[in-house]
Protein backbone atom coordinates (compact mmCIF):
# COMPACT_ATOMS: atom_id res chain seq x y z
CA UNK A 1 0.00 0.00 0.00
CA UNK A 2 3.02 2.18 1.12
CA UNK A 3 5.33 1.54 -2.27
CA UNK A 4 2.00 1.85 -4.34
CA UNK A 5 1.55 5.44 -2.97
CA UNK A 6 5.03 6.70 -3.39
CA UNK A 7 4.22 4.81 -6.96
CA UNK A 8 1.21 7.53 -7.38
CA UNK A 9 2.97 10.68 -6.60
CA UNK A 10 5.81 9.98 -8.47
CA UNK A 11 3.85 9.33 -11.55
CA UNK A 12 2.68 12.70 -10.74
CA UNK A 13 5.60 14.20 -10.15
CA UNK A 14 6.37 13.00 -13.84
CA UNK A 15 3.45 14.27 -15.36
CA UNK A 16 3.83 17.75 -13.99
CA UNK A 17 7.92 17.94 -14.80
CA UNK A 18 6.70 16.91 -18.03
CA UNK A 19 4.16 19.42 -18.29
CA UNK A 20 6.96 21.84 -17.57
CA UNK A 21 9.13 21.00 -19.71
CA UNK A 22 6.46 21.05 -22.38
CA UNK A 23 5.33 24.72 -21.39
CA UNK A 24 9.51 25.54 -20.85
CA UNK A 25 9.76 24.47 -24.73
CA UNK A 26 6.81 26.49 -26.45
CA UNK A 27 7.53 29.71 -24.62
CA UNK A 28 11.02 29.26 -25.50
CA UNK A 29 10.03 28.99 -29.24
CA UNK A 30 6.92 31.65 -28.80
CA UNK A 31 9.61 34.22 -27.02
CA UNK A 32 11.62 33.78 -30.68
CA UNK A 33 8.81 35.39 -32.09
CA UNK A 34 7.78 37.78 -29.47
CA UNK A 35 10.67 40.87 -30.41
CA UNK A 36 9.32 40.68 -34.38
CA UNK A 37 6.10 40.80 -33.78
CA UNK A 38 5.93 43.42 -30.91
CA UNK A 39 4.01 41.55 -28.35
CA UNK A 40 6.44 43.23 -25.27
CA UNK A 41 5.53 46.12 -23.77
CA UNK A 42 7.31 48.33 -20.93
CA UNK A 43 5.13 49.00 -17.98
CA UNK A 44 5.73 51.51 -15.31
CA UNK A 45 5.64 51.66 -11.65
CA UNK A 46 6.16 55.13 -9.69
CA UNK A 47 8.77 55.74 -6.90
CA UNK A 48 7.67 58.32 -4.51
CA UNK A 49 10.66 60.33 -2.04
CA UNK A 50 9.42 60.25 1.13
CA UNK A 51 11.48 63.35 1.96
CA UNK A 52 9.64 66.01 -0.74
CA UNK A 53 6.54 63.41 -1.72
CA UNK A 54 7.13 63.92 -5.38
CA UNK A 55 7.59 61.38 -8.04
CA UNK A 56 11.13 61.46 -8.44
CA UNK A 57 11.57 58.08 -10.56
CA UNK A 58 9.57 55.49 -12.29
CA UNK A 59 10.36 51.62 -12.73
CA UNK A 60 10.57 49.83 -16.29
CA UNK A 61 8.66 46.66 -15.82
CA UNK A 62 8.37 44.46 -19.15
CA UNK A 63 5.21 42.37 -20.50
CA UNK A 64 4.80 40.05 -22.82
CA UNK A 65 1.52 40.36 -24.30
CA UNK A 66 0.93 36.87 -26.12
CA UNK A 67 -2.03 36.64 -28.59
CA UNK A 68 -3.21 33.17 -27.31
CA UNK A 69 -1.60 33.05 -23.62
CA UNK A 70 -2.47 36.21 -22.58
CA UNK A 71 -0.05 38.35 -20.63
CA UNK A 72 2.97 36.25 -19.24
CA UNK A 73 4.94 37.71 -16.39
CA UNK A 74 8.70 38.12 -16.02
CA UNK A 75 8.97 35.44 -13.96
CA UNK A 76 7.87 32.78 -16.08
CA UNK A 77 9.63 34.39 -19.00
CA UNK A 78 13.31 36.06 -17.99
CA UNK A 79 14.55 32.65 -16.78
CA UNK A 80 14.05 30.85 -19.95
CA UNK A 81 15.54 33.92 -21.81
CA UNK A 82 18.41 34.04 -19.35
CA UNK A 83 19.00 29.99 -20.35
CA UNK A 84 18.79 30.95 -23.88
CA UNK A 85 20.68 33.79 -24.07
CA UNK A 86 17.34 35.84 -25.64
CA UNK A 87 17.68 37.90 -22.74
CA UNK A 88 20.27 39.90 -24.93
CA UNK A 89 18.14 40.12 -27.63
CA UNK A 90 15.20 41.36 -25.01
CA UNK A 91 17.56 43.52 -23.03
CA UNK A 92 18.18 45.26 -25.93
CA UNK A 93 14.89 46.60 -26.76
CA UNK A 94 14.05 46.92 -23.28
CA UNK A 95 16.98 49.87 -23.09
CA UNK A 96 16.21 51.40 -26.70
CA UNK A 97 12.27 51.28 -25.63
CA UNK A 98 12.82 53.04 -22.18
CA UNK A 99 14.98 55.84 -23.28
CA UNK A 100 12.82 56.67 -26.09
CA UNK A 101 9.45 56.75 -23.73
CA UNK A 102 11.65 58.73 -21.24
CA UNK A 103 12.61 61.08 -23.70
CA UNK A 104 8.85 61.36 -24.92
CA UNK A 105 8.04 62.37 -21.41
CA UNK A 106 10.02 64.86 -21.69
CA UNK A 107 9.74 66.19 -24.97
CA UNK A 108 5.75 65.70 -25.27
CA UNK A 109 4.70 65.91 -21.51
CA UNK A 110 7.77 68.19 -20.29
CA UNK A 111 7.98 65.29 -17.27
CA UNK A 112 11.52 64.89 -16.61
CA UNK A 113 11.68 61.68 -14.47
CA UNK A 114 14.66 59.28 -14.04
CA UNK A 115 13.92 55.50 -15.50
CA UNK A 116 15.28 52.66 -14.19
CA UNK A 117 15.80 49.42 -16.13
CA UNK A 118 16.67 45.84 -15.20
CA UNK A 119 19.57 44.84 -16.35
CA UNK A 120 20.48 41.10 -16.20
CA UNK A 121 23.56 38.90 -15.34
CA UNK A 122 24.14 38.14 -18.90
CA UNK A 123 23.27 41.21 -19.97
CA UNK A 124 25.67 43.02 -17.84
CA UNK A 125 28.72 40.54 -18.84
CA UNK A 126 28.38 40.81 -22.48
CA UNK A 127 30.60 42.99 -23.88
CA UNK A 128 28.09 45.08 -25.83
CA UNK A 129 26.50 46.33 -22.58
CA UNK A 130 28.35 49.61 -23.06
CA UNK A 131 27.55 50.41 -26.59
CA UNK A 132 23.84 49.62 -26.45
CA UNK A 133 23.51 51.90 -23.43
CA UNK A 134 25.48 54.59 -25.53
CA UNK A 135 23.75 54.04 -28.73
CA UNK A 136 20.50 53.81 -26.70
CA UNK A 137 21.41 57.25 -25.17
CA UNK A 138 22.17 58.69 -28.34
CA UNK A 139 19.61 57.80 -30.45
CA UNK A 140 16.72 58.78 -28.17
CA UNK A 141 18.89 61.97 -27.06
CA UNK A 142 17.75 61.13 -23.42
CA UNK A 143 20.76 62.58 -21.16
CA UNK A 144 22.35 59.88 -19.14
CA UNK A 145 21.75 61.05 -15.59
CA UNK A 146 17.87 59.80 -16.71
CA UNK A 147 18.80 56.29 -16.80
CA UNK A 148 19.58 53.85 -13.47
CA UNK A 149 20.22 50.18 -14.26
CA UNK A 150 19.03 47.93 -11.56
CA UNK A 151 21.35 45.11 -11.16
CA UNK A 152 21.66 42.34 -8.49
CA UNK A 153 23.70 41.56 -5.98
CA UNK A 154 24.81 38.56 -7.33
CA UNK A 155 26.37 40.13 -10.04
CA UNK A 156 28.50 42.65 -7.31
CA UNK A 157 29.26 39.31 -5.71
CA UNK A 158 31.46 38.04 -9.15
CA UNK A 159 34.40 40.54 -8.14
CA UNK A 160 37.21 41.84 -10.29
CA UNK A 161 35.73 43.17 -13.65
CA UNK A 162 31.97 43.84 -12.17
CA UNK A 163 33.85 47.51 -10.64
CA UNK A 164 36.07 48.32 -13.97
CA UNK A 165 32.38 47.61 -16.06
CA UNK A 166 30.29 49.98 -13.10
CA UNK A 167 33.38 52.53 -13.57
CA UNK A 168 32.59 53.00 -17.32
CA UNK A 169 28.71 53.07 -16.80
CA UNK A 170 29.68 55.65 -13.71
CA UNK A 171 31.90 57.63 -16.82
CA UNK A 172 28.83 57.25 -19.34
CA UNK A 173 26.82 59.18 -16.23
CA UNK A 174 24.44 56.53 -15.81
CA UNK A 175 23.34 55.55 -12.13
CA UNK A 176 23.45 52.30 -10.69
CA UNK A 177 21.09 50.56 -8.09
CA UNK A 178 21.15 47.13 -6.48
CA UNK A 179 18.41 45.44 -6.67
CA UNK A 180 16.44 42.97 -4.47
CA UNK A 181 18.99 43.63 -1.49
CA UNK A 182 19.21 41.88 1.35
CA UNK A 183 18.93 38.54 -0.78
CA UNK A 184 21.79 37.74 -1.52
CA UNK A 185 25.66 37.49 -0.08
CA UNK A 186 27.00 40.96 -0.82
CA UNK A 187 30.45 41.12 0.46
CA UNK A 188 30.85 44.93 2.81
CA UNK A 189 34.65 45.68 0.90
CA UNK A 190 33.37 45.27 -2.77
CA UNK A 191 30.28 47.28 -1.92
CA UNK A 192 31.86 49.55 -0.59
CA UNK A 193 34.25 49.83 -4.18
CA UNK A 194 31.28 49.92 -6.49
CA UNK A 195 30.53 53.28 -7.98
CA UNK A 196 26.64 53.01 -6.81
CA UNK A 197 23.39 55.76 -6.06
CA UNK A 198 20.98 53.33 -4.36
CA UNK A 199 19.88 50.15 -2.18
CA UNK A 200 16.80 48.68 -2.96
CA UNK A 201 15.45 46.48 -0.13
CA UNK A 202 13.78 43.45 -1.25
CA UNK A 203 10.31 43.22 -0.77
CA UNK A 204 10.36 39.97 1.37
CA UNK A 205 11.72 42.35 4.44
CA UNK A 206 8.87 44.87 3.36
CA UNK A 207 5.69 42.55 3.81
CA UNK A 208 5.79 41.92 7.29
CA UNK A 209 7.37 45.04 8.28
CA UNK A 210 5.05 46.14 10.88
CA UNK A 211 4.42 42.96 12.34
CA UNK A 212 7.97 41.77 12.55
CA UNK A 213 10.99 43.26 15.16
CA UNK A 214 13.31 40.74 13.31
CA UNK A 215 12.37 42.72 9.91
CA UNK A 216 12.31 46.16 11.18
CA UNK A 217 15.06 45.19 12.09
CA UNK A 218 17.35 44.18 9.05
CA UNK A 219 15.64 47.13 7.41
CA UNK A 220 17.26 49.47 9.90
CA UNK A 221 20.54 48.00 9.38
CA UNK A 222 20.36 48.11 5.35
CA UNK A 223 19.13 51.46 5.67
CA UNK A 224 22.31 52.34 7.99
CA UNK A 225 24.68 50.95 5.95
CA UNK A 226 23.14 52.42 2.57
CA UNK A 227 23.07 56.39 4.38
CA UNK A 228 26.77 55.14 5.41
CA UNK A 229 27.34 54.25 1.87
CA UNK A 230 25.88 58.04 0.83
CA UNK A 231 23.17 55.80 -1.48
CA UNK A 232 19.64 56.35 -1.16
CA UNK A 233 17.36 53.61 -0.08
CA UNK A 234 14.29 52.50 -2.06
CA UNK A 235 12.05 50.40 -0.11
CA UNK A 236 9.95 48.04 -2.72
CA UNK A 237 6.75 46.04 -2.90
CA UNK A 238 5.11 48.59 -0.61
CA UNK A 239 1.32 48.19 0.34
CA UNK A 240 -0.19 49.39 3.31
CA UNK A 241 -0.01 52.97 4.96
CA UNK A 242 1.30 52.03 7.62
CA UNK A 243 4.15 49.85 6.31
CA UNK A 244 5.04 53.72 4.87
CA UNK A 245 5.09 55.07 8.25
CA UNK A 246 7.50 52.45 9.55
CA UNK A 247 9.44 53.23 6.60
CA UNK A 248 9.51 56.80 7.20
CA UNK A 249 10.82 56.66 10.91
CA UNK A 250 13.22 54.13 9.71
CA UNK A 251 14.83 56.86 7.97
CA UNK A 252 13.89 55.25 4.16
CA UNK A 253 14.67 57.45 1.22
CA UNK A 254 11.97 56.46 -1.42
CA UNK A 255 8.62 53.82 -1.86
CA UNK A 256 7.67 52.06 -4.39
CA UNK A 257 4.67 49.88 -4.69
CA UNK A 258 1.06 48.43 -4.85
CA UNK A 259 0.10 51.51 -2.51
CA UNK A 260 0.92 54.10 -4.79
CA UNK A 261 0.39 52.71 -7.86
CA UNK A 262 1.13 48.71 -9.62
CA UNK A 263 2.73 48.65 -13.12
CA UNK A 264 0.55 50.59 -15.34
CA UNK A 265 1.02 50.93 -19.22
CA UNK A 266 2.76 54.27 -20.38
CA UNK A 267 -0.20 56.44 -21.39
CA UNK A 268 -1.21 55.65 -17.38
CA UNK A 269 1.84 56.74 -16.42
CA UNK A 270 1.93 59.66 -18.15
CA UNK A 271 -1.54 60.86 -16.48
CA UNK A 272 -0.30 59.63 -13.11
CA UNK A 273 2.50 61.65 -13.45
CA UNK A 274 0.34 64.59 -14.38
CA UNK A 275 -1.99 64.62 -11.72
CA UNK A 276 1.23 63.78 -8.84
CA UNK A 277 2.49 66.82 -10.21
CA UNK A 278 -0.33 69.32 -10.31
CA UNK A 279 -1.18 68.12 -7.05
CA UNK A 280 2.01 68.75 -5.40
CA UNK A 281 2.62 72.01 -6.19
P1 LIG B 1 12.05 43.54 -9.66
O1 LIG B 1 12.97 44.30 -10.55
O2 LIG B 1 12.47 43.37 -8.26
O3 LIG B 1 10.66 44.29 -9.78
C1 LIG B 1 9.73 44.41 -8.74
C2 LIG B 1 8.62 43.42 -8.85
O4 LIG B 1 7.75 43.54 -7.74
C3 LIG B 1 7.73 43.62 -10.08
O5 LIG B 1 7.26 42.35 -10.52
C4 LIG B 1 6.57 44.43 -9.50
O6 LIG B 1 5.38 44.32 -10.24
C5 LIG B 1 6.42 43.78 -8.16
N1 LIG B 1 5.80 44.66 -7.18
C6 LIG B 1 5.81 46.00 -7.16
N2 LIG B 1 5.14 46.49 -6.10
C7 LIG B 1 4.69 45.42 -5.42
C8 LIG B 1 3.91 45.28 -4.22
O7 LIG B 1 3.52 46.24 -3.56
N3 LIG B 1 3.65 44.00 -3.81
C9 LIG B 1 4.08 42.91 -4.50
N4 LIG B 1 3.78 41.70 -4.04
N5 LIG B 1 4.82 43.02 -5.65
C10 LIG B 1 5.11 44.27 -6.10
P2 LIG B 1 7.25 41.95 -12.06
O8 LIG B 1 6.89 43.14 -12.89
O9 LIG B 1 6.43 40.72 -12.19
O10 LIG B 1 8.76 41.63 -12.35
C11 LIG B 1 9.41 40.57 -11.71
C12 LIG B 1 10.90 40.59 -11.95
O11 LIG B 1 11.18 40.34 -13.34
C13 LIG B 1 11.56 41.93 -11.66
O12 LIG B 1 11.78 42.07 -10.27
C14 LIG B 1 12.83 41.81 -12.46
O13 LIG B 1 13.79 41.06 -11.76
C15 LIG B 1 12.37 41.01 -13.68
N6 LIG B 1 12.15 41.95 -14.79
C16 LIG B 1 11.07 42.72 -15.09
N7 LIG B 1 11.26 43.45 -16.19
C17 LIG B 1 12.50 43.15 -16.64
C18 LIG B 1 13.32 43.60 -17.74
O14 LIG B 1 12.93 44.47 -18.55
N8 LIG B 1 14.56 43.03 -17.86
C19 LIG B 1 15.02 42.10 -16.98
N9 LIG B 1 16.27 41.58 -17.17
N10 LIG B 1 14.30 41.68 -15.93
C20 LIG B 1 13.06 42.20 -15.75
MG1 LIG C 1 13.98 45.97 -10.40
MG1 LIG D 1 13.37 43.94 -6.75
MG1 LIG E 1 14.10 40.97 -9.01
Amino acid sequence: FHAKDVGVTYIIDEVNKDNDAKKKILLASELKKSLIDNQLELYFQPQLSLSSNGIIGVEALIRWKHPKLGIIPPADFIPIAEENGFILAIGKWVMYEACRLAKQMQTEHHLFVPISVNVSAKQFWHHELLDTIQDALQTSQLEARYLVLEITESITMKAGQGIQISTQLQQLGVKLSIDDFGTGFSSFAYLKKLPLSELKIDKSFIQDLVESKTDRDIVQSIISLAHHLQLDVVAEGVETEQQIACLIELGCDIIQGYYLSRPIPFEQLVELLKRHHAQSI
